[in-house]
């Protein structure tokens, strides 16, 4: 490889408070254009902002959760510009003294893990939107929607630490991971909840200075950000080969061509004249509000993950897919208290759980199958009652009815056969029937043992107790 990829992101995390970040009018998502607005939205003149204490609070989690020093005054500053969907004709941001400084998270590579480095997180309101095609009654109009204006938004800006589009998307996954477990974003990327800005150059491998970046606007998925970010990296390489320079703009990615091309470049780049938000006072904030937002955190992913591994007894492997959300996690704990058997509830929640999960496309919260219905499950493979394999077919059920396993057990039948008589006499049979597979077998064709298990285990629709078959046919076998 010739040359080395840094990349940095800038992700805009939009907050789950009820009301807006300088106005009470509503958040909600999806409302008639324009029905949750106000004269300090709409930007109308003298209309006067007002801060939602709430937006602090969700930053300065955000910051804790992400090693961010919590600056104990940040000012909020005015960022110019015009456009359509931004009626004052500026946005309300922070600049030089954001709320949250130098943080950093580690993220898994190859060789282990890698810290990157989050330069700071800062408060923002979101613009509105333009809304084009038929509005109103106008088959070609184009409408200005300004229910989302004045949303509060969160920006983390990470250091140029990443240096592939695979330890990019790492990062943001672990992002957006830390939000929503905190109940501070819904992570919904369709609906822009969470979004994110790619800046991405090349150099020389081995060199020490970064090449030129260009920046990559607002991508709304995981996939569309690596297929970006990689399309970008072999932009620029065939360009330097070529002979050409990599000059600093705004790209966007069209999904559809799996390409990026220029929006603007920096001679048009904007000067934002920022400077600090006459109307709102700065922002203070004690050690007090720290130490209580701090107390308020609920444990994180990371943490979890060593406690799973230290007290259920379960690979890390398992901690960390057990811990890739909070439902996840809780449910898998809930089983275990009151099953006990780490490992068996964790094979059961990463196997069969998931698959059903999956194929239903359903949320682990709306799933009928309960961590205590999963736990009666398991007990009752404990107990011998079932075997693993019919237990897999009562799950179904389960699934199907949210009916008691006992229940389906007895309603069909399905106890496990651990008589030997029974087993035995099974086993006679097929041994009979199978005279040529017995002499091979006796010959020393051991690998038809599983045979046998197999034509044993049908020939019992599944309910013989397997450890049993095992048993009794090695020993009728080798008689
Ligand atoms: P801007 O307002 O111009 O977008 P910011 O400082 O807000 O600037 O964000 C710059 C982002 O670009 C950061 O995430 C930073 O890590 C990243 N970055 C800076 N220089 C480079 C570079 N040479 N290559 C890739 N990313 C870079
Ligand atoms: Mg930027
Ligand atoms: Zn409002």
């Amino acid at each position: 490889m010739k040359y080395q990829p840094v990349i940095g992101l800038e992700i805009h995390v939009q907050l789950l408070t009820d009301s807006k970040i300088f106005c009470g009018c509503s958040t909600k998502f999806g409302a008639e254009p324009n029905s949750q607005t106000c004269p300090v939205c709409l930007g109308l003149p003298g209309a006067l902002p007002v801060f939602n204490e709430k937006v602090a609070e969700f930053a300065i989690k955000a910051g804790l959760a992400t090693n961010c020093t919590i600056s104990p005054r940040s000012i909020f500053a005015r960022k110019n510009y015009f456009y359509p969907d931004l009626p004052k004709g500026y946005q309300i941001s922070q600049f030089e003294e954001p709320i949250c400084l130098k943080g950093w998270l580690d993220i898994q590579v190859d060789g282990g893990l890698k810290r990157i480095g989050i330069t700071r997180i800062h408060m923002e309101e979101d613009a509105g939107k333009l809304v084009h095609g038929d509005i109103s009654g106008l088959e070609d109009g184009s409408g200005v929607d300004l229910n989302r204006a004045c949303t509060p938004l969160l920006e983390i800006v990470s250091e140029p630490d990443l240096r592939s589009a695979d330890e990019a998307i790492a990062y943001l996954k672990k992002i957006h991971q830390i939000v929503t477990w905190l109940g501070i974003c819904d992570g919904n990327m369709e609906e822009g909840s969470f979004r994110c800005d790619a800046n991405v150059s090349v150099m020389p491998a081995g060199s020490q200075t970064f090449g030129t970046r260009a920046e990559i606007k607002n991508v709304n998925s995981f996939k569309f950000v690596k297929q970006a970010i990689e399309h970008e990296i072999e932009r620029q390489i065939d360009l330097i080969e070529d002979g050409g320079t990599v000059v600093q703009e705004t790209r966007l990615f069209d999904p559809n061509s799996g390409k990026t091309r220029s929006m603007r470049g920096k001679e048009e780049a904007h000067d934002y004249r920022y400077f600090p938000d006459p109307d709102l006072v700065p922002l203070v904030i004690d050690d007090a509000w720290v130490q209580r937002v701090r107390s308020e955190l609920p444990e994180l992913p990371e943490q979890k993950i060593m406690r799973f591994t230290d007290e259920y007894g379960i690979p890390a492997y398992d901690a960390e897919v057990l811990t890739a959300s909070r439902p996840l996690a809780e449910y898998y704990e809930e089983c275990v208290t009151l099953n006990g058997n780490g490992k068996a509830v964790s094979n059961w929640v990463m196997g069969e759980l998931t698959r059903a999960l999956n194929d239903s496309g359903a949320s682990i919260d709306k799933c009928p199958v309960t961590p205590r219905l999963l736990a009666e499950l398991l007990k009752l493979i404990d107990s011998g009652t079932i075997s693993g394999k019919i237990a897999k077919t009562v799950f179904d059920e389960m699934w199907r009815s949210g009916k008691e396993p006992g229940k389906i057990v007895e309603e069909q039948g399905l106890i496990q056969v651990s008589d030997s008589g029974a087993i035995e006499a099974i086993i006679d049979e097929i041994l009979a029937r199978e005279a040529e597979q017995v002499a091979e077998y006796r010959s020393g064709k051991e690998k038809l043992f599983g045979f046998f298990v197999g034509q044993v285990m049908k020939a019992s629709k599944g309910k013989a107790n397997p450890a049993l078959v095992n048993e009794l046919l090695l020993k009728k076998l080798n008689e």
